[in-house]
């Protein structure tokens, strides 16, 4: 089964100060004509955005992503995948770019506005997943990505043959990043034996993670 749906950007919860946020700025810039370039370029992003999702649910045997160990555990007991994207479109990226080379700052907000809301769009399609799961009275794992916690970003490959040619319009480059930049990829177990456990940092092997969360 797949779906595709679009989703409003202006319903996407974006604000300056996760902008701030993600640069480890103070919540208000830190200066007052930072604060209002953020705060226009966000006015001026969201037109920019055209915000597809999808997902294809698949029997978990059907497909092997060779995620490594930590996401291995996460999706342990998974009887089904969810493979899913999000993206924002070509249209933002091209603004993004352009955006940098009119003024170096509009286009740093652009971009983290645009990875921002892409991930913002990912948590809305993960609660749609989550109740449509709940629904049939199965469980579901977090939404999983290469790219992390050991999973190499080379299993987008096995996530894109999982997907319709050409699935929303996005595409993966040689070395695996997504065209358009702005869209985020990845995986949801489902079944009567997952749930959304934390991630296992405390006694992971990979030392090199600057995401270790504490105390998990
Ligand atoms: S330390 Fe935590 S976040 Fe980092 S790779 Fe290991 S499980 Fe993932």
């Amino acid at each position: 089964m797949t779906v595709e749906f679009s989703l409003e950007a202006d319903g996407l919860p974006l604000s300056a100060e996760e902008v701030f946020r993600a640069w480890h700025c103070p919540p208000d810039g830190g200066n007052a004509f930072v604060e209002a370039v953020v705060e226009r370029t966000l006015e001026a992003a969201r037109p920019r955005m055209a915000v597809r999702a999808g997902y294809r649910r698949l029997d978990a045997r059907e497909i092997d992503l060779e995620t490594g160990p930590v996401i291995g555990s996460q999706l342990e007991g998974a009887s089904s995948l969810v493979v899913f994207l999000v993206t924002l479109g070509p249209g933002y990226d091209e603004w993004v770019r352009s955006s940098f080379r009119r003024d170096p700052l509009v286009g740093c907000a652009a971009d983290t506005i645009g990875s921002l809301a892409v991930e913002e769009a990912a948590e809305i399609l993960e609660g749609r997943v989550d109740a449509e799961l709940l629904g049939e009275g199965l469980g579901a794992t977090r939404r999983l990505s290469p790219g992390y916690c050991g999973w190499d970003v080379a299993g987008q490959a096995a996530l894109f043959a999982a997907l319709p040619e050409g699935f929303l319009g996005v595409r993966l480059s040689p070395s695996f990043m997504m065209v358009p930049l702005k869209s985020v990829s990845g995986v949801i177990g489902a079944g009567r034996r997952v749930a959304k456990r934390p991630y296992p940092c405390a006694t992971c092997g990979i030392e090199s993670c600057s995401r270790r969360r504490r105390g998990a």
